[in-house]
């Protein structure tokens, strides 16, 4: 075909700055956007392999050099009539310019997939690609990575360089994903200062890991420029196409859920690990279910009594937690608490169970029980929040209850986290007249001398040092001296787990003050408990 010329309509010479009749196709082909000159062959090859007898009306859109030496956007309508021997086609059709229709395509375009921030494309765009890309790799098994990036501590950034500055470390950070990605990939803005990419996997398993230590070391060298020397970092979450998922979006999902793992502060590089998510997902099950469990009062309390061990006298009860569920199992608290302190329902969960047993232990004393001390269990969670004070008074006030008549059980390893603000907050539940005890005492890494700074009404010793008090001198003679240095500090003493008279006996001799487990009395629901003290009573009087 090169051999011919085409013959070239008044107002197709017009649009093109044209002044000849016929034009070389070599010429038409280089006037072509070096982007459409695959358009141009592919409109060549119709021409020349159309056969006589077909009348297909094509239609093709190209941006072709116009008269004003600018490329502009033509849609060309053509039938062909096929020349005798093929040498010389006829062509009708007609040529459009239609640039600014084009121009407004790309402006919808640009509007709907390109991220205003950062000029990189954004999750619509990313979500879009990433499907095609899914549905590729289960036609050809050709499978892709996917990583999620987070900028460390983002807001700070914004708070303490301003808003403008946040943008432009957005805006580099959208440059740094391109040009990470220059060999192959896609990268997108997928939200606030949050990017993808998607990474063609080569086989490689540390392609990922390399490019966002790559990320991560351009980002440090930009941001120290222009942010105040701050070392910028960003995390990420990654996972690989084939590792599973039905859709792009779950296998998006499985990414974020990495990065979500990661703290967010230090450049934690983190790859989708399926047991783990499943794990979480468990847990976000039990924790909807607790909140249920919670509005729809299935968490019930047990008391368990705490004995006098010089008189036998009933001094108190520690209230307990039960999940009892409608078919009537009952879930222990050590499946649920953990559960419910990872989430905010500990803080409504602790409400519950500090006026529910200063509600009780109120109504025992109206009904003529001798009053006795009720003990509740406070974790780390409910402990260290700044309102802990008022929550307790609160539920004192409303209930009625006399303050020396409640007990709050605390652990040592709660008490060591912050052990400052520890003694602050037990300070100020103390000013309320409450009791303070130090549960589980001898499971943490404390040692005695912690005791002295602590301003602890009671220790209690844990099980693990009583359950081997008849066999084990060492567990014996621990357990004395604990004992020993507590009162020489003015601390009561308690020991939980008590299962034998032996135990009781050797804790007496050792000058333990009160005891609490299952040889004097098991957890038990509120009408069980309430026989059991009527009973007390009645031994105590008669004795
Ligand atoms: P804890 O505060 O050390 O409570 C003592 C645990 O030892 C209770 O288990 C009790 O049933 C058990 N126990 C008592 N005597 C004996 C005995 O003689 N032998 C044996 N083997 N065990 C005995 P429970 O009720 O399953 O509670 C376990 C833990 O769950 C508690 O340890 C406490 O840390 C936590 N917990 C229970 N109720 C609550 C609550 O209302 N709020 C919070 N935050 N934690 C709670
Ligand atoms: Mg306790
Ligand atoms: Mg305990």
């Amino acid at each position: 075909s090169g051999a011919s010329n085409y013959h070239i309509s008044e107002q197709l010479q017009k649009m093109l700055g044209i002044n000849t009749e016929t034009v070389s196709p070599g010429v038409f082909r280089a006037r072509f956007h070096p982007e459409d000159v695959m358009i141009y062959d592919a409109l060549e090859g119709t021409m020349t392999n159309t056969r006589s007898g077909d009348h297909t009306i094509h239609s093709t859109e190209f941006r072709m050099l116009a008269a004003d030496n600018t490329y502009r956007w033509f849609q060309f309508r053509y039938k062909v009539n096929p020349g005798k021997n093929r040498v010389i086609a006829d062509i009708g059709g007609a040529v459009l310019d239609i640039t600014s229709e084009k121009e407004k395509d790309i402006l919808i375009e640009k509007m709907a997939y390109i991220d205003d921030v950062t000029q990189i494309y954004n999750r619509n765009k990313f979500m879009q690609i990433g499907q095609e890309t899914f549905e590729c790799y289960k036609e050809v098994n050709q499978s892709y990575w996917i990583i999620v990036l987070d900028i460390d501590n983002f807001h700070i950034i914004n708070d303490t360089c301003g808003y403008l500055n946040g943008n432009k470390l957005l805006n580099e950070f959208g440059q740094i994903v391109k040009d990470t990605l220059s060999k192959g990939g896609f990268g997108a803005r997928i939200g606030g200062d949050n990017f993808a990419m998607l990474v063609h996997d080569t086989g490689d398993e540390t392609l990922p890991v390399t490019l966002i230590k790559k990320i991560q070391t351009r980002l440090q060298e930009v941001s120290s420029e222009f942010l105040m020397h701050q070392t910028v970092t960003c995390s990420a979450g990654y996972c690989k196409m084939s590792d599973g998922g039905d859709n792009f979006a779950a296998i998006l999902d499985h990414a974020e859920f990495s990065l979500s793992m990661s703290d967010g502060t230090k450049g934690d590089i983190i790859r989708y690990d399926n047991k783990v998510h499943e794990r979480i997902l468990a847990g976000n099950a039990l924790e909807s279910e607790l909140a249920h469990a919670l509005e729809n009062g299935e968490l019930v309390l047990y008391y368990q009594p705490k004995i006098n061990l010089t008189d036998g006298t009933l001094i108190g009860m520690e209230a307990l937690i039960r999940w009892i569920k409608p078919d009537g199992t009952i879930i222990p608290p050590n499946q649920f608490i953990p559960v419910a302190e990872s989430s905010l329902l500990i803080t409504d969960i602790s409400k519950f169970v500090l006026h529910e047993a200063c509600r009780q232990n109120k109504k025992w004393q109206d009904m003529g029980f001798p009053p006795v001390t009720g003990s509740i269990n406070l974790t780390a969670v409910d402990f260290y929040q700044t309102d802990v004070k008022e929550v307790i008074q609160g539920a004192l006030t409303e209930t009625g209850l006399d303050p020396q008549w409640l007990d709050v059980e605390l652990t040592e390893s709660l008490a060591l986290k912050d052990i400052d603000h520890a003694i602050q907050q037990m300070k100020e539940i103390k000013e309320l007249g409450v009791k303070l005890s130090m549960d589980d005492f001898g499971t943490g890494y404390s040692s005695l001398s912690y005791i002295q700074v602590l301003p602890i009404t009671l220790l209690k010793l844990d099980r693990s040092f009583i359950m081997y008090l008849e066999e084990d001198e060492i567990s014996r003679e621990i357990v004395s001296a604990v004992i020993r240095i507590a009162k020489s500090k003015k601390i009561e003493t308690i020991a939980e787990g008590i299962e034998t008279v032996g135990q009781a006996e050797i804790l007496k001799e050792s000058g333990c003050d009160h005891a609490q487990g299952y040889f004097f009395g098991r957890p038990m629901p509120v009408d069980k408990f309430e026989e059991f003290m009527a009973m007390k009573c009645g031994m105590n009087v008669n004795a």
